[in-house]
């Protein structure tokens, strides 16, 4: 088994007396930062001027621009959107590093791709949250927290590793267990989870099933409850309890449908199209496809964000969920994202 460490393994004392940037105050950016803040540490925000740069002031920070922030850090969390790291980094952050300071990352896209090339007397490494950064705000908030990684990319200091470690306690990640990585193993893993699982697989099952009955005559919004709404009441379960505890809680008929359909609809097909996938995270294809894709002012990726946004399920679920205010957009609400 791999060791994992909580809050009673991680010497705090690392990060006593020194300064985080946290560069952006976006989804991952306003729950470090106040986390960190909340935890003792000293945090100063580095963000362009717009709606991130209001909120963070708004939420009692420090705030100046990107360059500033990371002149007067000893740890500099770099929380930017990764297509846009390279060129902030050039730009604003490259020239302040100086040795005894720690560039950190919280996904390791443009170190492991090569698009940021830190200067060698630098410590650098990554802390990464295995959930959404209003998940790491909220279940901070309510004594708890989300689980990490960290990985050590450059540790000069001979510090590196504690540091990164109090880092995820300081953010709560102890509370939930933080593991030690690579950056490739960091970066290979998380892209291939966001688009074979979580992300792309989860909203491509959604929408076939959707699809599959709408298509069949069935009405529309009995298809959205079937299909997206119920999916998080499953999926409570299964975070709570492991498949098992999922299976325990649903009907026996649910179960031995469970049982007997999944693997038909999930089958070596699937699995077979996943090793492509993770063929092309890591031969770099994927990385660098999205790197040309931001270069180009991001075409493609507009007009099937226009599409997806038009497709039924959307429109069907738009006014269902008015009918359900107890279901909040907690996570739209919490992030002043992208701006
Ligand atoms: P985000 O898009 O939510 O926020 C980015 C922030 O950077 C915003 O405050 C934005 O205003 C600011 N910004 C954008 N361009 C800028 C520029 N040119 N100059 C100055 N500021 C600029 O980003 P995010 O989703 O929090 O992702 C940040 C990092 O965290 C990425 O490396 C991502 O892979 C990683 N990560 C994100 C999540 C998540 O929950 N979203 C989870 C794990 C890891
Ligand atoms: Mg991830
Ligand atoms: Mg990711
Ligand atoms: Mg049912
Ligand atoms: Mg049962
Ligand atoms: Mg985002």
């Amino acid at each position: 088994m791999a060791k994992v460490y909580y809050n009673g393994d991680v010497n705090d004392g690392a990060l006593a007396g020194k300064r985080v940037a946290v560069i952006g105050y976006g989804s991952q950016g306003h729950a470090h930062a106040l986390n960190l803040k909340e935890s003792g540490v000293e945090v100063v925000v580095g963000v362009r001027k717009g709606a991130s740069f209001d909120k963070a002031a708004a939420d009692g920070h420090v705030v100046v621009s990107v360059e500033e922030a990371a002149s007067s850090a000893d740890v500099v969390m770099v929380l930017l959107p990764d297509e846009q790291q390279q060129k902030v980094y050039e730009a604003e952050i490259r020239h302040t590093l100086s040795p005894g300071k720690a560039l950190v990352f919280a996904h390791g896209f443009n170190i492991h791709f090569h698009q940021v090339q830190p200067p060698k007397d630098v410590d650098v490494f990554l802390v990464a949250p295995k959930g959404p950064g209003h998940l790491v705000r909220r279940t901070f908030t309510e004594g708890a927290g989300v689980p990490a990684l960290f990985a050590v990319y450059q540790d000069v200091s001979g510090n590196a590793r504690e540091l990164a470690l109090a880092y995820a306690k300081a953010i709560g990640s102890a509370r939930a267990g933080v593991l030690e990585t690579t950056f490739q193993e960091e970066t290979e893993t998380d892209l291939f989870g966001e688009q074979a699982v979580l992300c792309g697989g989860l909203t491509s099952l959604v929408k076939a099933g959707f699809e599959t009955l709408t298509e069949a005559g069935y009405q529309p919004e009995v298809a959205y409850f079937e299909c997206l709404h119920e999916l998080k009441l499953i999926v409570d379960l299964m975070y709570e309890d492991g498949l098992s505890g999922m299976r325990y809680s649903i009907s026996d008929t649910a179960q031995w449908g469970d049982f007997v359909s999944g693997p038909r609809v999930i089958d070596d097909r699937v699995k077979q199209s996943m090793k492509e996938v993770l063929a092309d995270i890591q031969n770099g294809k994927f990385a660098k496809e999205w790197i040309l894709e931001n270069q180009a002012n991001r075409p493609q990726f507009l007009a099937i964000n226009n599409r997806e946004g038009k497709h039924q399920i959307e429109q069907v679920g738009e006014e269902l969920r008015k009918m359900m205010p107890f279901v909040k957009q907690k996570s739209r609400e919490a992030v002043a994202s992208g701006a």
